[in-house]
């Protein structure tokens, strides 16, 4: 389906069905380039100035099966000793990095384990690549441990280890309550799963608890939706993130549309935007606040997420493991995607470095500004001392038009966005591209 034209029209994404909405970086990946990899090296080898923050994420790419909306590089195959193998790969390329002028000497504020599902992995090999991890990178002074979790992988032994490693923050991905839901959209976890994890993970007190719901899966309906509320609202987590289901091309089920053989229908955006919305509402009446587009937190006691704030903050991140991304010293890059090629590119000690797009002001300045507009408020003092530019200025003529078609409002000093535009922040973004990237493909 064509894109309506960004001049004409708010809302870019809004009637394409399939492809890549969510916007989690900018210049889109699909310009950067494997010319562009001598940049990120370069960058590497330079001292980085005083006062950027540090985080490193870690990329766990193993699941216990692949969902049917999955569009990350995981693997499903790999047994016990192939993923020590990688392991020892991802703790030699923390290594590798450790000793580069960029990263050398810092102090991450922050640690993410991300996937995949960091909670496949044994508690054995997660103590061993903390331990080597840790020799390579210190964390003492680190502010927050993110860890994400499938339910089904966990048992109180492994929440333990979890815990005993300095995880601050665990993300619990539950998606949805309904077991016919998770089976007919491929997640490995059933209901039961969530119920047997929840008195460990509430027993072992960690600082912060985080839930996943995904909005709009296959063979959702208001009924369902409204009891997967119900029950994480029972929860009482600290922190409950809702995506709104997406399918970029890469996906099972969207080959099965493009083949004719999908079952069950896809809801529209608009029927995902209004269980997202009600959600939002059903949480505000339990004693949540919003604190971005996807995550409410408690109103009386509302935790912070480090890693999304300041990586939408611009600091540096250095991601680890096949096909993880970085921001070191203005150029991004990634790494190759390829198991072998991974595994091999680390064994002969060289960083797997793939492509990369070295950032001007500009590219850095509409990065933090589409990526902080996701956070609900702008204020345009930070940026005006960050990158001396008045971004009400800057931007004041796609600001005009998203405020008449009532997305946003504006101030003398700050951009809110109000809740419909909050629930389609994505597909708003791109009106901030320059035009040389306005219609480049998102991946
Ligand atoms: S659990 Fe997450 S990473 Fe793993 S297959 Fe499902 S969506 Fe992909």
């Amino acid at each position: 389906m064509t894109r309506p034209d960004p001049a004409t029209s708010g809302e870019i994404a809004e009637e394409q069905d399939l492809g890549s909405v969510f916007v989690s970086n900018y210049p889109p990946y699909s310009v950067w380039s494997e010319d562009a990899v001598a940049e990120a090296r370069r960058a590497l080898e330079t001292t980085v100035p005083g006062g950027r923050d540090l985080g490193v994420y870690l990329h766990i790419p193993f699941c216990r099966k692949r969902c049917k909306f999955c569009y990350f590089r995981v693997y499903t195959d790999k047994n016990f000793d192939e993923i020590g193998t990688y392991l020892d790969a991802l703790g030699r390329e923390v290594e590798l990095y450790s000793k580069m002028p960029s990263i050398a000497g810092r102090k991450p504020k922050f640690i993410y384990f991300g996937g995949g599902t960091p909670s496949y992995i044994s508690a054995k090999h997660l103590r061993a690549l903390v331990e080597r991890l840790q020799r390579a990178i210190p964390w003492d002074g680190v502010e927050e441990v993110a860890f994400e979790c499938e339910p089904g992988t966990l048992t109180e032994a492994k929440l333990q280890a979890i815990r005993a490693i300095g995880v601050t923050r665990l993300s619990l991905g539950i998606e949805n309550f309904d077991d016919d839901i998770l089976r007919l959209n491929g997640r490995a976890h059933v209901s039961k799963e969530i119920d047997r994890c929840m008195p460990w993970i509430e027993e072992l007190d960690f600082d912060q608890l985080n839930v996943d719901l995904i909005a709009g899966m296959l063979g959702e309906t208001w009924e369902k939706w409204r009891a997967t509320v119900a029950r994480t609202i029972e929860l009482d987590a600290d922190s409950v993130t809702i995506y709104q289901l997406e399918l970029p091309y890469n996906t099972r089920f969207t080959k099965n549309i493009l083949d004719g053989a999908l079952e069950v229908p896809v809801a529209d955006w608009e029927t995902k935007r209004a269980w997202h919305a009600y959600a939002i509402e059903e949480f505000g009446k339990a004693g949540y606040q919003t604190s971005s587009a996807y995550t409410l937190v408690k109103k009386d006691h509302p935790c912070r997420f480090l890693y999304r704030d300041s990586v939408w903050h611009g600091c540096d991140l250095l991601g680890t493991g096949v096909a993880s991304f970085s921001h070191i010293n203005g150029v991004h890059f990634q790494n190759c995607d390829g198991w072998g090629e991974y595994l091999a590119r680390v064994g002969r000690e060289e960083l797997p470095l793939s492509r990369a797009f070295s950032t001007g002001p500009e590219e850095r300045l509409i990065r933090e500004f589409i990526l902080q507009l996701k956070l609900g408020s702008l204020g345009a003092a930070g940026f005006a001392e960050k990158f001396g530019t008045n971004v009400l200025e800057r931007f004041a003529e796609p600001l005009r038009r998203l405020q008449k078609d009532g997305w946003l409002q504006l101030s003398s000093d700050r951009i809110d966005l109000t809740p419909a535009g909050l629930l389609r922040v994505d597909s708003l973004l791109p009106n901030f591209y320059e035009e040389k990237f306005r219609n480049a493909r998102y991946t």
